[in-house]
């Protein structure tokens, strides 16, 4: 027997899955979902039968997609433009959805973004930048969210919860970046912003947990998995042996926002083939 088992898999399977309905009737927004991971959790949660508000900063056609999207599936869609680093923006849209929606139950803080440098060359535009949207923008949603679900209480006919908030971290909450300290930084900010938030809400049934996305293919790491070469190079970090899809991650957000998950609060899953597990050290480092 070899020591080290063969590092490549001969063929990629990806996996086929039915989304039976966990999320019916509940109401859910996720932030910069007109592409990327928010869109396949977008669409994802939609197959699950929640209604979705379809949040965007950017190009609104890329949104009323993801609408149709939804509204395809059977689903409502609400299109609503927030910045989400914005206070008055994000509780326009939170009022916004209240009023269309009647709640909300589920929350996915997903937008953010890269603004890369050396560190000694980093901007403090660069660093506000992605501290503003990827953390204060989590933290702004999130305390809307936690007002609405502290007003409305628990409905028992969709969930036992009365409500859920699901941060998109990083394996970056984990795994230093060189070259990215402010999204690395922000990311970290994320996990113990969600683990307070999980703590201090607990007792009123909210549950707020993470997911830790590894590589996923999206607009974000184009450069990563665009060409032969660059994939190539990247499943030197992937274990797995094949870049996450956006519905990898859609997946394991219905199922955290299900009753399935109930007792999970606080935590951050990690959805990255690996990618966390040292691979360097897969044939003794
Ligand atoms: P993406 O660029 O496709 O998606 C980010 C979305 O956020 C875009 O739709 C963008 O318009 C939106 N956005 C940016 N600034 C905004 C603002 N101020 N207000 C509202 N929306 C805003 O990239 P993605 O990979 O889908 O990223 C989604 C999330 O997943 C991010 O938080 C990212 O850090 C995280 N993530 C991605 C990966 C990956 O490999 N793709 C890995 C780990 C974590």
């Amino acid at each position: 027997m070899e020591k080290y088992p063969k590092q490549k898999p001969a063929e990629v399977v990806m996996p086929v899955c039915d989304l039976p309905d966990l999320l019916k009737g509940q109401k859910a927004i996720v932030t910069g979902s007109s592409s990327g991971i928010g869109k396949g959790v977008a669409i994802a949660l939609a197959k699950a039968g929640a209604d979705v508000v379809i949040n965007y900063a950017g190009s609104k056609e890329r949104a009323e997609e993801v609408a149709q999207e939804v509204s395809a599936i059977g689903r409502q869609a609400l299109v609503i433009k927030a910045d989400v680093s914005q206070e008055d923006q994000v509780q326009a849209m939170f009022k916004e959805t209240v009023e269309k929606f009647g709640t909300v139950d589920i929350v996915i803080n997903n937008a953010g973004l890269q603004k890369d440098s050396c560190f000694a060359d980093m901007t403090i535009d660069q660093w506000n930048k992605v501290i503003g949207i990827n953390l204060t923008g989590q933290f702004l949603c999130s305390r809307e969210a936690i007002r609405e679900f502290l007003r409305r209480g628990i409905r028992k006919e969709v969930s036992c919860a009365a409500g859920k908030i699901i941060c998109m971290s990083s394996v970056h909450e984990m795994i230093p970046w060189s070259g990215h300290a402010n999204y690395a930084a922000s990311k970290g900010g994320v996990m113990l912003l969600m683990k307070s938030i999980a703590q201090e809400y607990a007792s009123q049934r909210i549950r707020v947990n993470s997911i830790c996305p590894g590589a996923i293919r999206t607009p974000i790491n184009k450069e990563a998995w665009e060409t032969p070469e660059a994939y190539e190079k990247l499943m030197n970090v992937i274990p797995y042996k094949r870049i996450g899809e956006p519905p990898d991650i859609g997946h394991t957000a219905v199922w955290l926002a299900s009753d399935l998950a109930d007792y999970i609060n606080g935590t951050s899953i990690f959805v990255d083939g690996g990618m966390t597990l040292f691979p360097g050290f897969t044939t003794n480092g």
